[in-house]
C-alpha cells in the first residue's frame, strides 16, 4: 500500500493518520471515528476488525467477506452517539445509496457499533452522487459505470 494513500472515509487526511491507526487498535475517539474506521475497514477488507468493533450483543457470529465496491462516504450529522451518513456502492452494474443511522455504545472504553436504521435506493440520475463529490450521479461514478460497461 502507498504511504501517501488518502483514506477511504473521506476525511481527507492520510489512511496511515487516520482510520488506519483505530483498525490496527489505537482507541477511537468518538463514535464518529469509529464509523469511520469501519467504513473504511469495508473498502479495505478487515473483516476481523468490523467483527471486533461490533457490540457484544447484536454483532453476527462471522461477518462474510463481500466484493462491493464503496464509492465513498459523506457524514450528515452525528451526536455523541449516533452518526448518520450516507455511503456510495456499486452493485450488479447500479449505482446505490446506502443512507443509514447508526448507533454506537461503549463497551470497556471502547466505542462499539450497536445497530442502525439503513435505507438503500438507487442512486438518482440526477441528485448528488452518493460517493460525496458533489457533482450529479450521471457526471460521477455513473460516468465511469458506463464507461466501465463500454469497454466490456
Ligand atoms: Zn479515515
Ligand atoms: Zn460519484
Amino acid at each position: 500500500m502507498h504511504k501517501t494513500e488518502l483514506c477511504p472515509c473521506g476525511s481527507g487526511k492520510m489512511y496511515t493518520d487516520c482510520c488506519k491507526p483505530v483498525i490496527e487498535g489505537t482507541v477511537a475517539a468518538s463514535a464518529e471515528a469509529l464509523m469511520r474506521s469501519r467504513y473504511s475497514a469495508y473498502v479495505r477488507g478487515r473483516w476481523n476488525y468490523l467483527h471486533a468493533s461490533w457490540h457484544p450483543d447484536t454483532r453476527p457470529s462471522k461477518i462474510s467477506p463481500a466484493s462491493t465496491v464503496w464509492l465513498g462516504l459523506t457524514i450528515i450529522q452525528t451526536t455523541e452517539d449516533t452518526v448518520e451518513f450516507i455511503a456510495g456502492f456499486r452493485e450488479n452494474g447500479k449505482i446505490m445509496a446506502l443512507h443509514e443511522t447508526s448507533r454506537f455504545a461503549q463497551v470497556d472504553g471502547h466505542w462499539r457499533y450497536r445497530d442502525g436504521t439503513c435505507d438503500i435506493s438507487e442512486a438518482g440520475r440526477n441528485t448528488p452522487c452518493p460517493c460525496g463529490s458533489g457533482l450529479k450521479t450521471k457526471h460521477c461514478c455513473g460516468k465511469l459505470l458506463r464507461s466501465l460497461k463500454a469497454s466490456r
